[in-house]
């Protein structure tokens, strides 16, 4: 029987991002804010759907707005690890790196009762040492990679990329990464920013990009028996008015062409069971 998932995944950052780049005037702040706003909408349109989601909430964010944090918890979402304060683990020392971990994991435990099972970095960008760390804290998951669409694969520890010599792959970790992309991240396509160096012109329309998305969907179901397909969003970002409502129509569209919807711990787990525990 073919079979195919869609895991709904929310960054609930808030201001950490904004804060964690320095960007701590006012404006920027309440961009981040925004997403309290969007979060709200985002719980009502899950539960009007009966869908159960997987939100990476920094520790930041739990601390910083408790009762927006426990509102995830109270509707039965997976609440998932996405660091303390919002640095890049490539930007810190493995103590550093460590120390933050665990806090978040804290603040994780205080409002669900569990550490996480799953993890996902800011930005993206994993350190040397974010796998071994991750199988340490006894983590089951991480989502931070771009390696393959629909298939979980098992996490590495660090290959070797050196200028002017063939690629060494590390050896395989029992961790299970749950594949990324930009282009099935809401950011991307809707944020406007950029630095000195870079634009990010951002302001899609929210229909396009939502179509492209079901598009992704329906190439996963003509190209494999099983698989997991998921989408990053962040509250402030997916929470405006025309995007929520592309949104909606999404969901409904994934739900007639026959999407699973599932957390991503849940996928992780059915994942492990028909990929890596076979004989
Ligand atoms: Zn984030």
């Amino acid at each position: 029987m073919p079979r195919h998932i869609v895991c709904l995944t929310f960054d609930f950052d808030t201001q950490s991002g904004f804060i964690a780049r320095g960007m701590t005037t006012p404006t920027p702040l309440s961009r981040g804010e925004f997403g309290l706003v969007g979060a709200q909408r985002i719980l009502a349109l899950l539960k009007s759907e009966a869908i159960r989601a997987t939100w990476f909430i920094p520790g930041f964010t739990i601390e910083s707005h408790p009762r927006a944090a426990a509102a995830v918890v109270k509707d039965g979402h997976e609440v998932a690890h996405h660091s303390w304060a919002h640095v890049p683990p490539a930007q810190q020392s493995r103590d550093e790196e460590e120390a933050d971990l665990v806090r978040a994991n804290e603040s994780i435990t205080r409002i669900t009762g569990r550490k996480a099972r799953g993890y996902r970095s800011p930005s993206w960008d994993l350190s040397e040492h974010t796998i071994d760390l991750l199988l340490a804290h006894g983590f089951v998951y991480d989502s931070s990679l771009m390696g393959a669409d629909y298939w979980p694969y098992r996490a590495r520890h660090a290959d070797r990329a050196e200028l002017g010599r063939p690629y060494e792959l590390g050896e395989e970790t029992p961790l299970i990464e749950m594949p990324i992309s930009w282009s099935l991240d809401d950011y991307p396509h809707f944020e406007l920013g950029g630095t000195a160096t870079t634009v990010m012109p951002g302001l899609q329309s929210a229909r396009t990009v939502m179509a492209s998305w079901l598009d992704e969907f329906r190439y996963m179901q003509k190209t494999v028996e099983w698989g997991v397909l998921t989408y990053t969003m962040y509250p402030y970002v997916i929470g405006r008015g025309h995007r929520m409502l592309a949104f909606e129509q999404l969901l409904r569209d994934l739900r007639d062409a026959g999407a699973v919807f599932m957390t991503m711990e849940d996928a992780a787990a059915e994942a492990q069971q028909l990929m890596f525990d076979q004989p």
